[in-house]
């Protein structure tokens, strides 16, 4: 019998699949894979059409399109006063994840004589610690604790060693809502500095922020400037998740490392879509515009959800809001999460699955990018079932 030894003995499949899966089979409300349910930009779609007739059907340059890199320096121009140059300094993936997983293999080394310490803030979007793993690196965890998820910087300072080679943060922070403050960014600073640390800055929610916060770009920092990897997705700021389109902006030496992962990963991203994007981004509106969007669908969802006994802090950022439902029952997460999706038909994700160790914390995350009639709908069933 063949034996295949397991690279990932205590993976299985993502609980996004497996929520998405049950919501569809039950044929319930799902508010649990981030994703919106409402349509893309009409413009966005014919500017695809486009660009496929215009006869863009064939390899894109490994790099990404010149004309979506410029763009993409623009735009970043524009919003946050950082110039990076589009041919040696940003480059197109597929989606967030694959620049995450590209970044990570970039840096971290197995077994020099041991591998690589790489500092995770925890709860942790699923795809890091596989990808840190597979690279034969080690994580190295910082727990953060509902309901404030606040940092102590402390705690940090003392998980650093000298085999910490990588700190991956995640601000607007998924799942947990929160968005860095200016003083996270100068402590994260302050930490890294005159060490030979690298920070992958995972950004996908940079325009999805609420109650007039403001997203703080680590590429702002110039001590971390030269050390960041900052990683977006038009998935989020489009409504394209299913176009797994995203970017990675480096200077020079980190992408040049980046890119020897990336052209053997991928090699390069579907060409019409990123013809589409470039021209599309030449208009602000729509990522100006995306914050005061999701504002009204928190605030929709919150007042939906505010005679129930479920207990929040109203999100800063992203399109989740975690929940507390310790004061109606003490049953898991995951249990707790099965059961709202079969018995009345919302399906949210237990948050307990971003963290290394099993915790009893009883939050759970629903995704609030859903047209209005399904908030309320949800919103509806929520309030009836978590009364008692
Ligand atoms: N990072 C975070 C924090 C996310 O929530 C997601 C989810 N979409 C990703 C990365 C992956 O983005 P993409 O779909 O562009 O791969
Ligand atoms: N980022 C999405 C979420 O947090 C899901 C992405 C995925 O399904 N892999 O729900």
């Amino acid at each position: 019998m063949l034996i295949l030894p397991d690279k990932l003995p205590r993976v299985g499949t993502t609980i996004f699949t497996v929520m998405s899966k049950l919501a569809t089979d039950v044929g319930a409300l799902n508010l649990s894979q981030g994703f919106p349910n409402f349509p893309t930009d009409p413009l966005l779609l014919e500017l695809v059409t486009k660009a496929m007739r215009n006869g863009h059907n064939q390899y894109a340059p490994m790099a990404g399109v010149p004309a979506l890199r410029e763009a993409l320096a623009q735009k970043t121009a524009d919003c946050y006063g950082i110039s990076y140059d589009p041919e040696t300094e940003i480059t197109v993936t597929s989606g967030a994840t694959e620049a995450i997983y590209a970044a990570i293999t970039a840096v971290v080394q197995p077994n020099k004589p041991t591998p690589d310490e790489v500092i995770v803030f925890e709860p942790a979007y699923d795809s890091y610690v596989p990808a840190i793993e597979l690279n034969g690196g080690k994580p190295v965890f910082v727990t953060l604790a509902p309901p404030e998820y606040a940092i102590d910087w402390q705690v940090v300072a003392n998980k650093i060693t000298d085999k910490t080679r990588l700190i991956i943060v995640n601000t607007p922070y998924n799942p947990t809502g929160r968005v860095w403050t200016a003083d996270d960014v100068e402590q994260l600073a302050r930490l890294v500095q005159n060490r030979t640390i690298f920070v992958v800055a995972d950004e996908v929610y940079e325009h999805i922020t609420f109650d007039g916060r403001v997203h703080h770009s680590l590429m702002q920092h110039p001590v971390l400037f030269d050390r960041t990897f900052v990683i977006s997705s038009f998935g989020k700021t489009f409504h394209t998740t299913g176009w797994k389109i995203g970017y990675c902006l480096a200077p020079k030496t980190l992408t040049a490392a980046f890119r020897k992962v990336h052209q053997f990963l991928t090699f390069s991203v579907s060409t019409p879509m990123q013809y589409a994007l470039a021209e599309y981004l030449q208009q602000p509106d729509p990522y100006r515009n995306l914050s005061a969007f999701y504002q009204q669908k928190r605030d929709l969802f919150l007042q939906a959800i505010s005679g129930s006994r479920l207990r929040f802090t109203p999100a800063e950022g992203t399109f989740f809001q975690c929940v507390s439902y310790a004061d109606l029952t003490n049953e898991s997460d995951y249990d707790l999460a099965l059961r709202l999706t079969n018995e009345i038909g919302v399906a949210a994700i237990p948050v307990s699955v971003f963290y290394d160790q099993k915790n009893d914390y009883n939050i759970l995350r629903f995704c609030f990018a859903k047209d209005d009639e399904t908030l309320l709908r949800a919103g509806q069933r929520l309030s009836q079932f978590l009364v008692h």
